[in-house]
């Protein structure tokens, strides 16, 4: 099972900010701005390629929850996932990174 699975089936702890029966959102271990939180689905898919358009329908509305939820719905925020080699994808269970808290510097690589 993988890391991410673990942590949807709380085999591994994660410090949680939102969940319902389908996803779930934590705090990431290695922040890269003052609010930086996953979002995941609790099934396993692998990356963004795999995603169907009706759990990102679910995926959607639940990342506007945690936005509100670690309140950077007003002052702004960014939403990443990062899909393979190129994309820099670590985790190979797809999440989305919501990033906020601070202004955030943008294109680098
Ligand atoms: P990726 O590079 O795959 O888009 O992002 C993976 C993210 O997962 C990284 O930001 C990393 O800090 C975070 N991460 C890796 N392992 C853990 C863990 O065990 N717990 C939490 N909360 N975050 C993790
Ligand atoms: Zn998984």
């Amino acid at each position: 099972m993988c890391l991410f699975c673990k942590i949807a089936n709380n085999e591994l702890t994660a410090n949680k900010v939102h969940e319902n029966d389908d996803f779930v959102a934590f705090h990431d271990i290695n922040p890269k701005a003052p609010v930086h939180v996953l979002a995941i689905p609790k099934t396993h898919v692998d990356s963004f390629n795999e995603v169907t358009p009706e759990m990102m329908a679910d995926m959607t509305a639940f990342i506007q929850e945690v936005a509100e939820k670690v309140d950077v719905k007003e002052s702004g925020y960014r939403v990443i996932t990062n899909v393979g080699e190129n994309g820099g994808q670590e985790v190979k269970h797809l999440h989305f990174h919501i990033l906020g808290g601070a202004r955030l510097r943008w294109g680098h690589f």
